[in-house]
């Protein structure tokens, strides 16, 4: 920063007003700024989007000194950077992408009094050098960007986040600030703890958003499903489509433009020209939908985003929180609208077991997965379940603008159901050890005599045809929902579904299963049904 000592409340305003051309302060951003300009140390916790980078960069430019930027996300260094200094803001960064010299020429700005903003990657940190040349300028301000790093056991950035401990004692008078969009009340702890900053004050923004409609629906035709919401809600409306894979990225952009929906793909194998265009399309055109795979979106700055689709289940809560969160953040009404059905759990459930990394990485995997499927399942209202998950409460238990609070889902008591399925898995495998995918157990429930069902002699089992009473669309749905609650696991590269340890209370008629019921369609071929 330039200024000279006498600092005034206003100074902070001002600064947002000529260097950023925004009128006023959003939420915590002005408390925030305020208690560091002051010398105070923070802990900030605020969803992606609600303005973080103004909380560190404007008390840079208000104190004396260089602010220090911890960052692990080297590649959108030059990006920040740059859109820095088109605001006439001396900002510089130091990474392993620069040659020997340009590093050289940000250390000599820095030394000589000349950077408001350095950023640093956390790797740096653990080189005695990178101190010495700290402890050769002035520093305004210590900003640890992504804090949740030093949360997360196993993550790459965990060591060298650690470090950052020693920078409040190696220089106790400069404040710091920690900033994350990602944490949990326990991680948010963690950081406290890991960062050595117990007398930092706490910010806490809430992860409301209030003019997102969340609805999750079962799949069944997705593309279809995802064209009737369109026409129905959204003609003309800009919006985000997620899927899994490049190949489904890709067909969905071809059939909704076959439908009259303007899209483009967008996914890391298209190449960089192609990925470019259609992303500064989406932000000039009106009305534009982009198919993406998750590669799409970080950093990303639309406020009139009016919906954001989900054609396949995203790895966790956070994930999903993030995704959706690009809709509305003009604040008008828009929608956050999913389609979930069995093969999502089947297949992230495969993804996982057949995944690399270690057995504590595929826990925490499994458990993010669990916490976005209860999400899926819940009776209650989504957004007080979302909440929740961040370690917050809405004020009263039903939002008004969720699928659950809008048309209560009804249950119906599922145990009897619960207790058919696994009897079925638990006789094929005592009586012929053998493990099948839920197509199988469906067949055998409903008393089909398939091609398969002959071959193996399934129609002797015991359990053959005991489950007349229900569609196939619905014993899918009674096995995706005993997946999601744990109380059935698939396994191996064919989703073969397997007992759990809490399969038993079931068998033995100690548990009930309370179900949601799956919404009545029409009568659809057999085949076609609940993907
Ligand atoms: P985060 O890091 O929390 O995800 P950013 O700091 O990138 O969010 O800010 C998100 C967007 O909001 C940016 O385009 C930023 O310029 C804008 N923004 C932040 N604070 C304000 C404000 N007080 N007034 C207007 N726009 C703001
Ligand atoms: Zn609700």
């Amino acid at each position: 920063g330039h200024a000279d000592p006498g600092l005034t409340e206003s100074d902070s305003l001002r600064t947002l007003n000529r260097v950023f051309g925004y009128d006023s302060f959003r939420g915590d951003q002005e408390a925030v700024i305020e208690h560091v300009v002051g010398g105070g140390d923070a802990v900030v916790l605020m969803p992606t989007g609600a303005g973080k980078s103004l909380c560190y960069q404007i008390p840079s430019l208000v104190r004396p000194g260089t602010g220090v930027v911890i960052s692990p996300l080297i590649a959108l260094m030059q990006d920040q950077v740059d859109a820095l200094r088109a605001l006439g803001v001396r900002a510089g960064f130091i990474n392993s992408t620069q040659d020997y010299d340009e590093q050289r020429l940000v250390e000599a700005e820095f030394v000589a009094g000349e950077l408001d903003l350095l950023y640093l990657a956390p790797e740096r940190l653990r080189l005695e050098s990178t101190l010495d040349l700290l402890s050769r300028g002035k520093i305004s301000v210590f900003a640890i960007d992504e804090a949740h790093c030093v949360a997360q056991w196993g993550h790459d950035f965990r060591p060298d986040y650690l470090a950052l401990s020693l920078l409040g004692e190696r220089w106790p008078d400069v404040p710091r600030i920690a900033l994350t969009a990602t944490a949990t009340r326990a991680t948010h702890q963690e950081i406290t703890k890991n960062l050595g900053m117990d007398g930092a004050r706490h910010f806490e923004a809430s992860f409301d958003r209030p003019n997102i409609q969340y609805r999750i629906v079962s799949k069944d035709d997705p593309k279809k499903q995802l064209l009737r919401f369109l026409k129905e809600e959204h003609t003309g409306d800009a919006g985000i489509v997620y899927c899994l894979s490049r190949n489904s990225v890709e067909k969905t952009a071809e059939f909704l433009c076959r439908n009259d929906i303007p899209a483009v793909p967008y996914h890391a194998g298209l190449d960089a020209r192609t990925r470019a265009l259609h992303q500064s399309r989406f932000l000039r055109e009106e009305g534009l939908t982009v198919v993406a795979t998750i590669a799409f979106g970080m950093g990303i700055d639309k406020p009139d985003v009016r919906f954001v689709a989900h054609l396949d289940l995203p790895k966790s809560v956070e994930g999903y929180y993030q995704e959706t969160g690009r809709a509305g953040r003009d604040g008008l009404p828009s929608t956050a609208w999913m389609a979930y059905g069995l093969q999502d759990v089947v297949q992230q459930r495969k993804l996982i077991q057949s995944g690399e990394g270690d057995l504590a990485f595929q826990r925490r995997a499994a458990s993010h997965l669990d916490a976005m499927l209860a999400l899926c399942e819940t009776v209650q209202c989504r957004r007080a379940q979302l909440l929740a998950y961040f370690g917050q409460q809405q004020e009263s238990p039903a939002c008004g603008n969720c699928d659950s609070c809008l048309t209560p889902p009804e249950t119906w008591d599922g145990t009897v159901a619960a207790q058919k399925v696994l009897s079925a898995v638990v006789r094929l495998q005592r009586e012929r050890g053998q493990k099948f995918g839920t197509g199988q157990i469906v067949d055998i429930l409903l008393g089909r005599k398939t091609a398969k069902v002959i071959q193996f002699d399934h129609d002797q089992l015991s359990v053959f045809g005991i489950g007349q009473e229900l569609a196939e669309a619905e014993w899918r749905g009674v096995v995706r929902q005993l997946l999601a609650q744990r109380l059935l696991a698939v396994e191996g590269e064919y989703g073969t579904l397997v007992l759990t340890e809490e399969s038993g209370a079931v068998l033995a008629r100690q548990r009930e299963v309370p179900l949601r019921k799956e919404p009545k369609k029409a009568p659809s071929a057999r085949g076609s049904s609940s993907k």
